[in-house]
């Protein structure tokens, strides 16, 4: 059954970012404003973060946001946008005491102010050191954004379709117009006609084998712009953290060694010092995930294997269980390591994507390198680039990104809607999902998901990960294109309506191989090494051919286009990068 719907504005995703652009529409109530989330709000991502969110507030030591700025584009090894970097960095102030004025429950220093604590590549004076600046609520910084952001859009009226999960966004005439959302529940098409759609879908670590992400981060917000013709900005460049648990990848907060936590390899050595010297266990992660896997390749993981401590021991019981509770219990949990008494074995972990969707700084979507607008649709959050983590995200950012961007998007979203007519739907907009559904239910004796979704992530983490070379990525490449061809004989078991979430992994495993193959194809072009993309080789950054931001397209034909658009730069010329 299909069923259709009129809004002026749309937001997909329910996480910090769409919740905070919800937010700023609702504000007016004459613009009806429905969130789409395939999760129950409170379940996104956002949810899961630990560390904080990061502002030049000063609250403990000096501070300004032109120091955070520099560190945001140091940290991006020079690929972010120079312009949008400021703008965040100095609306990051303001946007946190509006958290707090919203109610979110942030640890505080003993005057009582809004607590601070060192985090990785976050310097005084133009990288003389660590500087506390990132915001927390304990290790639950995340959780605390996400309740604040839901109750305050539950207080303003906004709808929600939530476990409604968007399928097709349509663009008629050159502009958005909808979504398709299936209703998971049911099995039902909903058609959603609108003057403006927000994607703030979240990220894809799904595409590698050991991650940080939750199981729902298929990145389908991206998959499905990229295949209506939307390019894709910077893919090559996806951060693994250095610190997840030992093969479970499950994120240990860069909170932990903000707090003085420390890395040593078998040695007991405490080996950042030879790679950092200035910021040591706090240099940024790139640095710091590519140190760990360094000192494994040349046998100084612990016992030979493929992990180094974390050691917290040195801090004390007080500490940990006051600043990192949950930590803690996941150690305790997961891994039978009481952290006050043993160190934590960690291994880097895939967490988070610089590339996504193009945007401006008011989140709307562009589509070539003269920054043209497609009207009517509009990214925030992890699915959007923007760009401000350029080549490598500084810890802290992300979230910031969120509610800076996620507002901006809001607001210029409200003008839009106050402004525009609703556009016509395409003629039969649910023609080309339904295609899709019915060729995914008609096999009956193919490989299920699982398998496929297995052998990418595996080839994925082994070739297009942390290191990365021509011949491997090649192989990568040849892997994609056969797992593709099997994909299209994948066979889903359940052949119902009510949660077919057999249909809807499906499904999502189109999104990750789309996705798996644009990185690849991006990094494989991309012959320097740069941030989160390091080449052995290529092992050095260059400026003079690769100062510019990739932007993959998909061509009639199916195969992958790669154009280049200038980086912004306004006060940091490109340096060396030694922390
Ligand atoms: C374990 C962990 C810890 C982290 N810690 C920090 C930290 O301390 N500080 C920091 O700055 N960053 C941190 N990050 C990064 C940061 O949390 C994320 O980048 C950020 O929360 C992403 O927010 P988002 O709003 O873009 O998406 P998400 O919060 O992931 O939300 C995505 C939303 O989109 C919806 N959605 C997805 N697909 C569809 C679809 N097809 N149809 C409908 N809805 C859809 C989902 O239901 C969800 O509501 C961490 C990340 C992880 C994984």
């Amino acid at each position: 059954m299909i069923h259709t719907h009129t809004y002026d504005a749309l937001v997909v995703g329910g996480g910090g970012a769409g919740l905070m652009s919800a937010i700023y529409l609702s504000r007016d109530p004459s613009i009806k404003t429905a969130v789409i989330s395939k999760l129950y709000p409170t379940r996104s991502h956002t949810g899961a973060a630990q560390g904080g969110i990061c502002a030049a507030l000063a609250n403990l030591e000096e501070d300004h946001p032109e120091w955070h700025a520099f560190d945001t584009v140091k940290g991006s090894d020079y690929l972010g946008d120079q312009d949008a970097i400021e703008v965040m960095c100095e609306e990051a102030v303001d946007v946190i005491i509006e958290l707090e004025h919203m109610g979110l429950p942030f640890s505080r220093t003993p005057d009582g102010k809004i607590a601070q604590r060192p985090f990785g590549g976050h310097t005084h004076h133009f990288g003389q050191g660590p500087v506390r600046r990132s915001c927390y609520a304990a290790d639950r910084t995340g959780h605390m954004i996400l309740q604040t952001l839901y109750q305050n859009s539950i207080k303003n009226g906004v709808e929600f379709f939530d476990e409604y999960q968007v399928v097709d966004v349509l663009i008629n005439q050159g502009r958005c117009v909808g979504v398709v959302a299936y209703e998971v529940s049911t099995g039902d098409l909903h058609v959603f006609n609108a003057k403006a759609v927000l994607f703030s879908t979240g990220g894809f670590g799904r595409v590698w084998s050991i991650t940080s992400n939750a199981f729902a981060n298929t990145g389908d917000g991206p998959a499905i712009a990229f295949r209506r013709g939307i390019p894709l900005e910077d893919m090559e460049f996806y951060q693994f953290h250095p610190t997840g648990i030992y093969k479970l990848g499950i994120l240990i907060t860069e909170g932990v060694r903000g707090e003085g936590g420390v890395l040593r390899n078998d040695l007991g050595e405490r080996f950042m010092e030879r790679y950092a010297p200035t910021m040591k266990d706090l240099a940024s992660r790139d640095v710091v995930a590519r140190a760990i896997n360094q000192e494994i390749r040349e046998g100084r993981g612990i016992n030979g294997k493929k992990y180094v401590y974390l050691d917290a021991t040195h801090l004390g019981k007080d500490v940990i269980e006051n600043k990192l509770p949950d930590i803690a219990d996941f150690c305790r949990t997961y891994l039978g390591v009481d952290p006050v008494k043993d160190p934590m074995p960690i291994q880097p972990t895939a967490h988070y994507a610089m590339g996504g969707i193009p945007t401006d700084m008011n989140g709307r979507v562009i589509t070539d390198a003269s920054n043209t607008v497609l009207e009517g649709l509009y990214a925030a959050g992890e699915t959007a680039c923007v760009s401000v983590h350029g080549a490598n995200r500084l810890g802290t950012n992300s979230l910031l990104d969120l509610v800076v961007f996620g507002r901006r998007a809001g607001l210029d979203m409200a003008r839009y809607c106050l402004e525009a007519e609703i556009g016509p739907l395409p003629e039969n907009p649910t023609a080309d999902i339904e295609a899709t559904f019915a060729a995914l239910l008609a096999t009956t004796d193919g490989e299920p998901a699982a398998r496929l979704r297995e052998e990418l992530q595996d080839v994925m983490q082994d070739e297009v990960g942390i290191f990365r070379e021509g011949k491997g990525m090649e192989r990568a490449r040849v892997k994609i294109r056969e797992l593709q061809e099997r994909y299209a004989k994948v066979v889903v078991m359940d052949k119902g309506t009510r949660f077919n979430t057999d249909l809807m992994e499906a499904w999502e495993l189109g999104n990750l191989l789309d996705l798996a193959q644009v990185t690849t194809e991006s990094a494989i072009n991309r012959t320097e090494s740069r941030g989160g993309h390091m080449r052995e080789d290529y092992l050095t950054r260059n400026d003079a051919e690769w100062l510019k931001h990739t932007l993959a397209y998909r061509d009639a034909r199916g195969e992958i286009e790669l154009r280049y658009k200038p980086v912004t730069i306004t006060k940091f010329q490109p340096k060396e990068r030694v922390y």
